[in-house]
């Protein structure tokens, strides 16, 4: 329908000799609004169809119903910098130089796409998280959360100059999205990244949701209490358990966070102190007490989704209003998954598909057909060369992922990825997990954990074992897989430039984080 009214327009436009001649009235380049939450988890997306049925996302959930729904979109190092630097640059951790959120710094002088789409006449803005420690290049307009950014009233940095905001940070970050688009210069398309914060650690909802779930007792994950046999000593050593390194304070809000207003406070402690007397009361211990962990992870965390969620809805209305919907690409996504309590854990980084897979949800009126479902290996690289072909503007040789419009368009080129290579370098800060790199195809999982002081590989079969609970590295079975994936993982190092030996900073600095309840003094919020 909105392409006969589009056709007929320009067919009006064209015909009169008082208006522009019919060069200029090419239908304009479709506007790109990328919203992406920070440790979004697919699980936590009810478009996924999870089987806790964690929570309904109505209003992402809308994008898949109206666009597509992509079930295997990876990410190649599962932290929020180096994610967010592969997005932006299409590059991996080892060409854009951001390995790590400990000692990085993201270099703005590098070919970005908002950079690119800029020059090709695209009014740009980034408003939210940016997390990158350098500020924003590319961009008409830029308003950034300094570093993790706080949930309540939230001070920001807007082009260059601080800012402070009362409220809560995902109606902020929305507020501000919304208040660009409206004042944006019409003649021109528009690129914006409404990056939110939520739900990332120290997940805080919004006073007003604090009730949300009613005090719902969540289904447990089967892996909860996963004793790591048959895996590595990368899995055992690790320390990102809901048991041993969710700390009673801040994480399971034993205590209430500094920034809020006295209102804000009010509704805090309304909600929780009378839950936290009743748990203190009950002195639990062992499995039960990391049951009570888990539970009120599930409510703070679900309780920010639900605030993204709301707030996606009110950027879906405004699109909608405004008529700006049918020539706009909204994408939802975030910059990595996100464990909710599956192998005991809670945090990213690993190869595994609740931190390596992230949700993505894409609509296109016109363009992409309406609840489709998409099961290609496409990766947070792909998103550059992506928005650049919509543009019709030249792509970099540097960049490393590829367009997958075609895919939006309904066909996947027979020569699409089969494999997507992984690497993970930040150790020991701040959950000790191992360096590792691997491949994912549809089936398995390979991954090569090599240092320091291990050197040994693992191979998941996802069909036979989709919870990645039981290495087939070395079974007589998988002989000819294992072969060919190995040989896969060193062709594509070689293809995309893989030094045999990292760069020193790609670790980061040994410190630890905290483990268990230690008190807040020492916490470095990563
Ligand atoms: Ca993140």
């Amino acid at each position: 329908m909105n392409n006969i009214f589009q056709l007929s327009f320009i067919l009006l436009v064209a015909s009169s000799p008082l208006l522009a001649a019919p060069d200029k009235v090419a239908p304009s380049k479709p506007n790109i609004l990328f919203i992406m939450a920070d440790d979004h988890a697919w699980q936590a997306v009810s478009a996924y169809g999870e089987s806790r049925h964690l929570i309904q996302t109505p209003n992402i959930d809308r994008l898949a119903s109206e666009g597509i729904r992509f079930d295997r979109y990876l990410v190649n190092n599962s932290l929020c910098g180096p994610s967010r630097a592969a997005i932006l640059t299409g590059t991996y951790s080892h060409i854009n130089g951001f390995y790590n959120n400990t000692n990085c710094r993201f270099d703005g002088s590098q070919t970005t796409f908002p950079k690119l789409l800029r020059k090709a006449g695209y009014q740009t803005a980034m408003i939210g998280k940016w997390h990158l420690e350098t500020d924003p290049t590319g961009f008409d307009h830029w308003e950034i959360l300094p570093g993790q950014g706080r949930y309540y009233n939230p001070p920001m940095i807007r082009d260059g100059k601080p800012v402070t905001y009362p409220g809560y940070v995902t109606d902020v970050i929305t507020d501000l999205s919304l208040e660009w688009l409206k004042q944006r210069d019409p003649s021109k398309p528009f690129m914006l990244l409404c990056w939110q914060k939520a739900p990332h650690r120290e997940w805080e909802p919004a006073p007003r949701d604090l009730n949300f779930d009613h005090d719902r007792t969540y289904p447990l994950p089967d892996s909860l209490f996963d004793d790591y046999s048959g895996r590595g000593r990368a899995e055992h050593d690790q320390n990102m358990t809901i048991a041993k390194t969710m700390r009673m304070n801040e994480d399971c809000k034993l205590t209430a966070p500094k920034d809020l207003s006295a209102e804000q406070k009010k509704s805090w402690d309304a909600y929780y102190a009378p839950r936290n007397e009743a748990f203190l009361k009950q002195n639990l211990t062992g499995r039960a007490l990391t049951e009570w962990k888990y539970n009120r992870y599930m409510h703070d965390y679900l309780g920010c989704v639900k605030g993204v969620d709301d707030n996606v809805g009110r950027i879906l209305k405004y699109l909608d209003e405004t008529g700006l919907a049918t020539n706009t690409i909204v994408i939802y996504s975030s910059d990595q998954g996100f464990f909710l309590g599956e192998h005991g854990w809670f945090d990213k980084r690993w190869i595994f598909q609740e931190s390596a897979r992230a949700p993505l949800l894409i609509r296109w009126p016109g363009t992409i057909r309406a609840g489709s479902v998409n099961k290609d290996l496409v990766c947070n690289l792909d998103f550059a060369e992506t928005f650049l072909q919509v543009a019709q503007t030249p792509i970099p040789d540097r960049m490393q992922g590829r367009s997958f419009l075609p895919v939006l368009q309904g066909t996947t080129p027979a020569d699409w990825r089969k494999a997507f290579y992984y690497h993970y370098y930040e150790y020991p800060a701040f959950h000790k997990v191992r360096p590792h790199y691997g491949v994912i195809t549809d089936r398995y999982t390979l991954a090569h954990f090599y240092a320091p002081d291990v050197d040994y590989w693992e191979l998941f079969d996802r069909d036979k074992d989709p919870g990645e609970m039981r290495s087939v590295f070395n079974n007589p079975a998988y002989a000819d897989v294992q072969a060919g994936l190995i040989q896969e993982v060193l062709r594509q190092r070689k293809q995309l430039k893989e030094p045999n030996k990292d760069d020193p900073k790609a670790f980061g600095p040994f410190d630890e984080w905290p483990v268990s309840d230690a008190p807040a003094k020492k916490v470095r919020n990563k």
